[in-house]
This record gives C-alpha cells, structure tokens and sequence, in this order.
C-alpha cells in the first residue's frame, strides 16, 4: 500500500481518524435492510488529517470502493425489484 499523501501540500504527515460509526436509525435499517445500511457504511470514506497544513481531507479505501460498488449493485436490483413488484400489481389489477 502506498503513502498516502495530503491532496493539498503533499506531505506524508497525514493522520487517520478513527471511522465514523454513526446509528442508523432503526426505521432505515428496516425499511432498506440491514446489508444495505452495512454496506453504506463500508463504503464510506475514511477522514484524514494533515499535520502539516491542517487540512481535513475523505480518503476512500480500497475495501470502500468495492463496498460502494456492491450498493449500487444492491441499490439497482432493489430498484428493478421494486418495479417488477409494481408492474405485476399494476397487471394482475387490470385482468
Ligand atoms: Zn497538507
């Protein structure tokens, strides 16, 4: 893994914050479901701070970007999921 280095003054001082866990709250968890709320908050970028210059930067990790594909993946097949269910409703209404 390479040195990570400040996007504004291009030194290695760089410090990492510890990964924000924030709660979710309990009706998104349920309403969007539990893989997806861990998934979002894999994929969220790690926050990092240069000593040199003071500037707070995001950084996304590896393990992030994958994790940010897999939502999208999981975020498109809900949505087609959810059409499919609206579609069948509208059909087996109308016959
Ligand atoms: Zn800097």
């Amino acid at each position: 893994m390479k040195a990570m280095t400040c996007p504004i003054c291009c030194s290695t001082d760089i410090q990492g914050y510890p990964k924000q866990r924030g709660l979710y709250p309990l009706g998104i968890v349920a309403i969007i479901g539990l893989p997806f709320a861990l998934l979002h908050q894999a994929s969220a970028p790690q926050r990092y701070h240069c000593s040199s210059c003071g500037q707070d930067f995001p950084h996304r990790t590896p393990v992030a970007r994958i994790a940010r594909v897999f939502l999208i993946i999981f975020g498109v097949a809900l949505a087609l999921l959810v059409l499919l269910a609206i579609i069948t409703a509208t059909l087996s209404q109308s016959s």
